[in-house]
């Protein structure tokens, strides 16, 4: 289904450049709602977020205060002027944000990728009177699994029910065993559904993706270097008290500040390139990072084994011979001897250190 004629995602609204969407990740008291609100308001903000209805992994979590939270996003529009959004996943969250006043639904990353929920929601948009249904604008998270196919399907659902105020979430991807990303971003992803879909606005969530309040200054910087229509940043007044995704929240002064700091690219050619080139970059550090992380892993193995076999740490014919082997192999792929001696001594370094710290542990453990 081809996803053309759609309208800009707030009407006549004057939106701020880059489009900036920012709430707790959570509504979880009225208090809590306004301050993070009007304190946004203050720094300019204009689309306000937070959720009501929270899909947990497992049970027995925050899953969110639910229906009379939607009272508090009344009142901050009410209050504010802003336009809020929240996450919606049934027929029934639909109708109550609807009748509570929401402007803006997303559909997160969970039920993006249940084709049954997405269109249940699609059919209760399909059944709006138009002139309702024209003022909502509906942002669709990608699916927790990188399927691309998955995300656009969810898409074309709720294009198919007529919405024309739509646009796409990137929020990373679910990944197994540990990461420096909470969900890491697969850029490709969405700079392939850009491509597919040229016309349908983009927005990045550094906050679900990164996992950690220190990621999502360079992750939303590296979001607008690859022309992402906007970010949205999950802000809480005291994060470290928040009842979800604590360690990923910021406060507004924070994000005031972070937002200053971004830089937006210039809309030419020669810089989409260079951001990608860059984005290439990022991807390799990252990858290079977690084969460090897998070699120092394996380095402590052997660590063990020595200590169990009472071998010196340090074996220094082993060392010089595979010191002299990476040499050549890296001088046969053009680069330079004397670098790649350095970075292979300094992961030398750094394994001998790992191995030596669990030879003391067990000696410690022998004297307890
Ligand atoms: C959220 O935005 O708070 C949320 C639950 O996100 P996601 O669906 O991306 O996990
Ligand atoms: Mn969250």
């Amino acid at each position: 289904m081809p996803i053309t004629d759609l309208l800009p995602l707030f009407g006549d609204e004057k939106m701020t450049s880059p489009l900036i969407i920012a709430g707790p990740c959570s509504a979880e008291s009225e208090q809590q709602t306004l301050d993070t609100a009007c304190a946004l308001a203050a720094a300019g903000v204009r689309v306000f977020r937070a959720g009501v209805w929270k899909p947990r992994t497992k049970p027995g979590g925050f899953e969110g205060i639910g229906t009379p939270a939607l009272e508090w996003l009344s009142k901050v529009k009410e209050e504010t002027g802003m336009l809020v959004a929240t996450e919606v996943a049934t027929e029934r969250h639909v109708h109550e944000a609807l009748h509570a006043g929401v402007d803006v639904l997303w559909i997160g990353a969970r039920t993006s990728a249940n084709p049954f929920a997405v269109q249940e929601i699609a059919d209760v948009l399909a059944s709006l009177p138009d002139h309702r249904r024209n003022q909502l604008t509906v942002l669709v998270k990608n699916p927790v699994n990188p399927d691309l196919e998955l995300w656009i399907g969810a898409l074309e659902r709720i294009y198919g029910a007529g919405v024309r105020r739509l646009g796409a979430i990137h929020r990373g991807f679910t990944s197994y065993g540990k990461h420096i990303y909470r969900n890491p971003p697969k850029w490709r992803i969405p700079i392939e559904l850009h491509r597919r879909l040229p016309d349908l606005p983009i927005i990045c969530d550094p906050s679900h993706i990164g996992g950690k309040r220190e990621l999502i200054a360079s992750l939303s910087q590296q979001a607008l270097d690859m022309n992402f229509d906007g970010l949205i940043i999950e802000t809480h007044s005291n994060p470290d008290a928040a009842l979800s995704d604590k360690a990923q929240q910021i406060t507004p002064e924070v994000l005031q500040y972070i937002v200053s700091t971004l830089v937006k690219p210039e809309q030419s050619t020669s810089t989409e390139s260079l951001a990608l080139l860059r984005q290439q970059i990022d991807r390799i550090d990252d990858e290079l990072i977690e084969i460090l992380a897998k070699r120092m892993r394996v380095a402590r193995d052997i660590g063990r084994f020595k200590k169990e076999h009472r071998m010196p740490v340090v074996q220094p014919g082993r060392y010089n011979d595979l010191m002299q082997r990476r040499v050549d192999t890296a001088v046969s792929l053009d680069m330079d001897a004397e670098f790649m001696r350095n970075v292979l001594s300094a992961i030398h370094e750094e394994s001998v250190r790992q191995q030596l710290e669990i030879c003391a542990e067990t000696l410690l453990d022998k004297q307890l």
